[in-house]
């Protein structure tokens, strides 16, 4: 990754470990450099993985469009374990992560190739047409919103596309079960492959577009 940008990543604020964040750049990558179509994050908060990611696509040639509505999670708010000070806008007294971001992606100079959509993650996705190279799931981790992400997005991923989730723990010492849960469902469904494991991050392919069934 190039050296500037990896300066920017790591200054930014945010919840992706160094080697992680490399690791979904790598995927970025290769995803990208497939042609399949754009990457995709899920939960933009400051920016920090957006540079991981951005930088894959823009090396590529293509765009990384990033989905928040900038108001935290759950565990993002006052009272939460994740909830941060400076984040909160003082005129409303609620967490807008947007700003923050902005200045993170300017510095960074990746804005013409890092897309910021804001909105509740569901609704773009019933509005989202265009397959994905590669998406990754890291927005909001409560049972209901996570799983809705993942069946909202992954049948988005193009055949051949990568799908990446962040904070799978096996061990729930180490943390919440619902990146877990997905993560367990796409590598047993027919669909999908595992193809990397760092860290929390595990990245898996998307091998043959079947009729997931219901559930
Ligand atoms: N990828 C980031 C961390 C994301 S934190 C990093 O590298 O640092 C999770 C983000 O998901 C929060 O910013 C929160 O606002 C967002 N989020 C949670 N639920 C959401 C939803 N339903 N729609 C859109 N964004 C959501
Ligand atoms: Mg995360």
């Amino acid at each position: 990754m190039d050296d500037a940008l990896l300066i920017s990543a790591r200054a930014a604020k945010g919840f992706m470990p160094d080697d992680e964040g490399l690791a979904l750049h790598a995927a970025g990558g290769v995803a990208a450099a497939a042609g399949l179509g754009p990457l995709m994050e899920i939960g933009t908060y400051c920016g920090k993985s957006a540079i991981y990611l951005g930088a894959a696509a823009r090396d590529a040639g293509t765009v990384l469009f990033t989905v928040d509505h900038h108001r935290g999670s759950e565990e993002n708010q006052a009272g939460w374990e994740h909830h941060d000070t400076s984040l909160v806008d003082p005129a409303t007294g609620r967490m807008d992560t947007l700003p923050t971001f902005r200045r993170t992606l300017e510095a960074s100079g990746l804005e013409p190739h890092v897309i910021a959509v804001i909105g509740g993650s569901t609704t773009v996705a019933t509005y989202w047409t265009t397959p994905l190279a590669l998406l990754f799931i890291d927005g909001g981790h409560a049972h209901d919103v996570a799983w809705a992400d993942y069946r909202a997005w992954s049948p988005k991923v193009a055949e051949g596309g990568y799908l990446a989730i962040h904070d799978v723990f096996e061990d729930p010492a180490d943390g919440g079960r619902p990146p877990y849960e997905l993560w367990c469902d796409a590598v047993s469904s027919r669909g999908w492959t595992e193809v990397s494991a760092t860290g929390s991050l595990r990245v898996l392919q998307r091998l043959e577009r079947l009729d997931e069934p219901e559930r």
